[in-house]
């Protein structure tokens, strides 16, 4: 018998979340973002100057949000993981390579040395351990790897029922 899953696909801005998720928009998948979720739930606060993004709360919208989908679902956003989902995608992205990703983006020096840090120290994976989230995870590095090459993999972890991969993070860009 199988269920319906909710995969959540989180990670430091710019490890590509967003760029993985569109390839399985045509995979049958429901394809949710955390940001629009919080616009949908009335989960929106105030506009952080220091983030230069509108901050979510995400405890709150994880009460609220229920998956209405008849297939799976992949929600996209780098607070995802916080969310009642059955899975946890990880993607990593080697720090210099994420500061050229983030710059090209337009980001803040502010912002891009925030997030470059919050990469660096394995930041999701701090959440994820704090919080005992104990849901199957998979953590894949994105620095080299074509989305194509990501998606693959991905689709092979569905197809194999979300098999642990891993309970801690086997990057360490610290020990590079
Ligand atoms: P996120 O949604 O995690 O913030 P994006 O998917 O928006 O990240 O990707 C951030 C930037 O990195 C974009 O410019 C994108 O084109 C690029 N990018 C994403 N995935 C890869 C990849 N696997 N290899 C190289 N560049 C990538
Ligand atoms: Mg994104």
């Amino acid at each position: 018998m199988s269920t319906l899953s909710i995969i959540a696909i989180t990670g430091t801005p710019g490890v590509g979340k967003t760029t993985i998720v569109e390839l399985f928009s045509d995979a049958n998948f429901t394809i949710l973002s955390v940001k629009d979720l919080a616009k949908q739930y009335d989960c929106e606060g105030d506009f952080d100057e220091v983030t230069q993004s509108i901050d979510i709360d995400i405890h709150r919208l994880a009460e609220k949000f229920e998956a209405d989908s008849k297939g799976d679902t992949i929600v996209d956003g780098h607070l995802s993981h916080l969310l009642d989902v059955d899975a946890i995608i990880i993607l990593r992205c080697k720090p210099s390579i994420l500061q050229e990703r983030l710059a090209k983006r337009g980001y803040t020096e502010q912002k891009i040395t925030a997030n470059v840090e919050w990469e660096m120290i394995a930041g999701t994976w701090s959440e994820i351990i704090e919080f005992e989230l104990d849901q199957s995870i998979l953590e894949l590095d994105t620095t080299n790897c074509e989305p194509g090459e990501i998606f693959v993999a991905i689709t092979q972890w569905i197809n194999d029922g979300y098999s642990q991969d891993s309970t801690n993070p086997r990057i360490d860009w610290l020990a590079e």
